[in-house]
């Protein structure tokens, strides 16, 4: 017979009477403030009044060209929808490999390259470690850190030039022992790059680099993905979401160390790009010649337009090496009214406001800087 127990009515708990729903919420999540959710283009074309095509949208950093005309064909000749994806992306894996020479046993694709940085919390970092970021930055680290209940340090980028605070880093990372570092490079906002003296000195630190090359293609500068042969502590991301004009099929990929690429697998969900992404990315891939185009062409237009906006005497624009620039506003005139008032014209822009502040280490939700 199988062993039994009882139990005593007295000791069967109670259950409180009425529970509200996010009290089942973990506490440090309920602290995240909700945040705005980017708008469609639909909605914005259908407030204006203006076709989708006739808006300028400029605040999210995609192409405008698109990707090249074999995206289109191999969408259209997709052949087993009812099947799940390769869980591998062994095709796609391969043709990256060639294009950037490093193996494909270093390689990870990801629904975007947000996905991959959000597999690096939850391989690398449980509730309580530090992450070190260094605004202003891509607000996606330190909103993972939040959900994932990390701790932020914050060293912020040197008011001049945006440039890294090298010194400071490694202070912070001495006395707050952060697990990792996020880097982008170009940066996210403003398109400055991390040069190989800084990026050898952070890498020489006790502590996990994660190069973000988000727009790498538009710098003139080569990746940095085959450093991961030789730095065990350097993860390289980017995405085919700016350059290659697929940010709304999500893919990206991330270039590991082979002693760190194993565990990704084991986290990374199983069929996490759909077959959509991977036919567009290989298909993008068989076409150098048009992405290359489309590169010379935002670059030139880059250059164009930072030229004509240094002659606008409210707008400070910075140098950028990516696709976009931040243009610091005079502090007499409003930003977000010049904003709102471009958007009633159908060119969409990103307002951030931040301040440099001093660095320290707290929890995201006490982060003041937005
Ligand atoms: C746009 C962007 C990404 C996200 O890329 P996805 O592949 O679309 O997720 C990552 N990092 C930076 C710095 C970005 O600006």
């Amino acid at each position: 017979m199988a062993p039994s127990i009882t139990i005593p009515v007295h000791h069967v708990t109670k259950a409180p009477k009425r529970l509200s729903g996010d009290s089942f919420i973990q506490p440090h999540i309920r602290k995240i403030p909700t945040n705005q959710p980017v708008l469609p283009l639909e909605v914005f074309s259908s407030r204006l009044g203006k076709k989708p095509e006739e808006i300028i949208k400029l605040d999210a950093n995609e192409s405008p060209y698109g990707p090249p005309p074999e995206v289109f064909e191999a969408l259209q000749d997709l052949k087993h929808p009812n099947i799940y994806p390769d869980p591998e992306c062994r095709q796609l894996r391969t043709a990256l490999a060639k294009d950037s020479g490093l193996g494909a046993n270093h390689i990870i694709v990801g629904s975007g390259a947000d996905e991959l940085i959000e597999m690096i919390f939850r391989c690398v970092l449980v509730p309580g470690d530090r992450i070190l970021d260094c605004p202003p930055t891509f607000p996606v680290y330190a909103h993972q850190a939040a959900v994932s209940g990390a701790l932020l340090v914050k060293v912020p980028r040197k008011k001049s030039d945006y440039s890294l605070d090298v010194q400071l880093i490694e202070k912070m990372v001495d006395k707050e022992r952060p697990k990792c570092v996020f880097l982008a490079s170009p940066n996210n906002p403003e398109g400055s790059i991390v040069n190989d003296e800084v990026l050898l000195k952070i890498l020489d630190m006790h502590v996990l680099v994660i190069l973000d090359e988000a727009y790498i293609e538009f710098s003139g500068m080569e990746s940095r993905m085959k450093w991961v042969e030789k730095y065990e502590n350097l993860i390289v991301l980017r995405t085919f979401s700016k350059f290659a004009g697929l940010a709304g099929l999500r893919v990206g990929y991330g270039a590991f160390p082979l002693s760190i690429i194993e565990h990704f697998w084991k986290v990374k969900l199983t069929y996490n790009v759909s077959i959509t992404a991977q036919a567009a990315a290989c298909a993008a891939l068989q076409n150098p010649a048009y992405l290359e185009k489309v590169k010379v062409a935002l670059v030139q237009e880059r250059e164009r337009l930072f030229t004509l906006l240094k002659g606008v005497p409210f707008l400070k624009p910075s140098p950028s090496y990516a696709n976009h620039f931040l243009c610091e506003v005079a502090p007499e005139m409003d930003a977000e009214k010049l904003k709102d008032d471009l958007e009633s014209m159908g060119v969409f822009l990103f307002c951030l406001e931040f301040d440099f502040g001093s660095a320290f280490a707290t929890r995201p939700s006490e982060w003041t800087a937005s």
